[in-house]
């Protein structure tokens, strides 16, 4: 490949991997052992002391998930990445590496519901507070700062009316203030968005959803730009003598090379190893597959999605529809400035008869299945106020952003005749 950078489509399949160089097998191998052998007692003392790079305890790292970890970090643009059990791990892991109880974080509202109860209920337990602010006002997030602020949170297309975020904006606040700005990019992917271009200082992925792609195994990935200062003594954790590696101050002690990467190197040997959500090599794997085909896949979702979405805005029987590449979408404009190769596989809109009717919409569904994911090959459909929100009344609904008639749609990749066929044979039902 010479000198040049290899494009997007080469690093999705070759991106952090060599042919193993002891038994020359070209597949990637899945390394299924718990722990490593010391070469010697200064072998061992070295690795444990951050004085050399190499495999310990697979709760720590694994030769699999290091190419996956390798690979997204090429996809992404960043520097260095980790892996976690799932996406609401790596996001665990992100904030408290960041910020610990007395701290604040700053998030945009329309957020994953389960990111959403980790910043509303379970992170104020733990000392720290989230202040939620509309996502679609880049002032609002400026007027939250204070000096507990320690980060800046937006998922690249949230909840639930996929309102597309303005990251050059909010990344512009985020600078002003000298705080991380942390973006969750699963809706999107590296393929559609690379957020650090658009300003983001920390991505997570989801790797459950369209890196997988086929609805397998479940995931998380974390990569650090390797671009944000930590030395404000404001990031303490950061700053202080770290209890739970020797006393080292990471902002201060590593090299210019690994400090670059202080966030990436805390996120592993604080949360990742003490806390210990760890991806099995076998899930980094799956996730591996899949990204080899992301950006055949991609494409293809995008294409149909915006096929359901136009069918939607033309059916009597839909009262609304929210797709950002839809030309009247309110995100249009700001979805058309920053995802340039597609609009992404969601889609959600409003059956005409609220409640009843959207249940009964779904219930009339064959190809598509009812369940509680997105980003799988095949065609997936919810309709919140009868499942995953239930357990709020209609007012706190909506508060939510949530209609009592909204579905939601992750469109797969079928033949956008069937896909769109069931969706009108069950619009018949309603
Ligand atoms: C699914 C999802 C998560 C959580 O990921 P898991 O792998 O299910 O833990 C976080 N953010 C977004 C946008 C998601 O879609």
């Amino acid at each position: 490949m010479g000198h040049k950078k290899p494009g997007f489509e080469t690093s999705t399949i070759h991106g952090g991997a060599s042919p193993d160089p002891t038994t020359l097998s070209r597949g990637v191998p899945i390394h299924r052992t718990s722990s490593f052998v010391f070469k010697s007692a200064e072998h061992a003392a070295n690795l444990f002391a951050l004085k050399e790079f190499g495999n310990i305890y697979s709760r720590l790292g694994n030769p699999t998930n290091e190419v996956l970890e390798n690979r997204v970090t090429a996809l992404e643009g960043g520097a260095a990445s980790v892996a976690a059990a799932s996406g609401t791990a790596a996001i665990f892991n992100t904030i408290v590496t960041i910020a610990k109880a007395g701290d604040e974080i700053i998030s945009a509202s329309n957020l994953y519901g389960g990111t959403y109860t980790l910043f509303d209920a379970i992170l104020p337990d733990l000392g720290i507070e989230t202040k939620f602010v509309d996502v679609l006002d880049p002032s609002s997030f400026d007027k939250a700062v204070t000096a507990k602020t320690r980060l800046i949170y937006v998922e690249t297309i949230g909840n639930p009316a996929l309102d597309v975020a303005d990251i050059p904006a909010i990344a512009k606040v985020a600078k002003r203030h000298h705080l991380p700005l942390v973006v969750d990019g699963t809706f999107t992917t590296p393929w559609l968005e690379r957020s650090i271009e658009a300003g983001a200082d920390i991505v997570v992925n989801s790797l459950t959803k369209w890196i997988g792609g086929h609805g397998t195994a479940i995931g998380g990935i974390v990569t650090d730009a390797g671009s944000f200062d930590w030395s404000d003594p404001r990031f303490e954790l950061f700053n202080r003598p770290d209890k739970n590696y020797h006393g080292l101050r990471w902002a201060i002690d590593l090299p210019s090379e690994l400090s670059k990467i202080a966030f990436a190197l805390r996120n592993r040997t604080v949360p990742l190893r003490n806390i210990g959500a760890c991806l099995s090599p076998d899930n980094a794997w799956f996730f591996l597959q899949g990204l080899e085909t992301l950006h055949v896949r991609m494409p293809r979702h995008s294409e149909n999605a915006l096929a359901v979405a136009e069918f939607l805005a033309g059916h009597p029987k839909a009262s609304w529809v929210r797709y950002p590449g839809l030309a009247k979408d309110p995100s249009h404009e700001v979805a058309s400035r920053l995802l340039k190769k597609g609009f992404g596989g969601m889609v959600v809109f409003g059956v005409k008869g609220g409640r009843a009717a959207g249940e009964k919409f779904i219930e009339g569904l064959s190809l598509f299945s009812h369940l509680a994911n997105v980003g799988d090959a095949k065609s997936l459909a919810l309709h919140p106020a009868s499942t995953s929100h239930s357990q709020l009344t209609e007012e706190q609904q909506r508060e939510a952003g949530l209609t009592p008639d909204l579905v939601r749609l992750s469109i797969g990749l079928e033949s956008i005749e069937d896909i769109i066929g069931d969706l009108e044979k069950a619009l018949a039902k309603v």
